[in-house]
């Protein structure tokens, strides 16, 4: 029987139970790509060195967390620099080649659609009409503008943002087994996506008495097709019971849900997955 091939991604690192997470994948043998933000990580240097000791990969999250759409081209080169020159500076101590991963906060690729990238334009800034872009839209408006303009600038943005981390030395997330094709203009970006969410971030939200079932609806994810997404409607057939392709999961590095990491993981065993060590993506090119 075929096993579906899948590459596990960490975000948000490092936590308090970063160490704990490092541990437990690697007894049982399995390499993720955990994807650090600098200003945790410039409190915690040696969860690095931990992690690199232990045989993860490791990725650059940004330094601030915010979302890049609001943020002027400048400061989120700025940004991206700055956890670079700390993830690059760590890993060359360790006598490690530089970070060739990258991962936008909130998936969120600096072009005014806040990460929600499988809806039109117009829909994605709709949801978003308190923020610096949605206020810019409103006063284009009065002016008669549509949102045409201001889409034309997301684009630019993005794409000079894509020339910096390209230039930095940034790799797309690519595998061959990658057969969605939601995920084919994905693969030629500079940054890492996902196809699956596993929303474990709705359990950090979610009050002491929904915890049980928060964690149940966050595992049922992973028996459906076609999970709810984030980032808007993804044509299906798609999830870990859809066969045709692999899967890039996103799981984080939190406090709260350390139980629920380890039970996903387990879940995916208990599936047969066949974890693909992110080492391989990189080394034929
Ligand atoms: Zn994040």
């Amino acid at each position: 029987m075929k096993r579906k091939e899948v590459i596990l991604t960490i975000d948000d690192a490092p936590s308090g139970d970063f160490r704990n997470k490092v541990d437990f994948l690697h007894s049982k043998n399995i390499t993720g790509i955990f994807f650090f933000i600098g200003k945790k990580l410039k409190k915690d240097r040696y969860a690095l060195k931990y992690a690199v000791e232990k045989g993860q990969v490791i990725g650059n999250h940004s330094y601030q967390h915010k979302h890049y759409s609001d943020l002027s081209i400048q400061r989120c080169k700025d940004d991206i620099l700055e956890a670079h020159e700390l993830i690059t500076g760590t890993l060359a101590e360790l006598k490690q080649p530089p970070c060739q991963y990258f991962r936008f906060p909130y998936g969120d690729k600096a072009d005014y659609k806040y990460g929600r990238i499988f809806q039109s334009f117009k829909e994605a800034y709709s949801s978003r009409p308190l923020t610096k872009t949605g206020k810019i839209i409103s006063q284009l408006k009065r002016k008669g503008k549509d949102h045409d303009y201001l889409k034309a600038k997301g684009d630019h943005k993005k794409m000079v943002i894509q020339e910096f981390l390209r230039q930095l030395g940034y790799l797309p997330l690519d595998h061959p087994s990658l057969k969605y094709d939601f995920y084919q203009p994905l693969r030629r970006d500079y940054d890492c996506s996902w196809t699956l969410d596993s929303m474990d971030w709705m359990l950090k939200r979610s009050l002491p008495g929904e915890q049980m079932t928060t964690e149940q609806k966050i595992l049922r994810r992973f028996l459906m097709t076609n999970p709810p997404d984030g980032r808007g409607e993804i044509p299906g057939p798609y999830g870990m019971r859809f066969l045709g392709s692999s899967e890039v999961i996103l799981v984080h590095d939190y406090d709260e849900t350390h139980l629920t990491f380890q039970k996903i993981v387990n879940l995916l065993e208990g599936q047969h997955v066949k974890f693909v060590n992110p080492q391989v993506l990189t080394r034929d090119r």
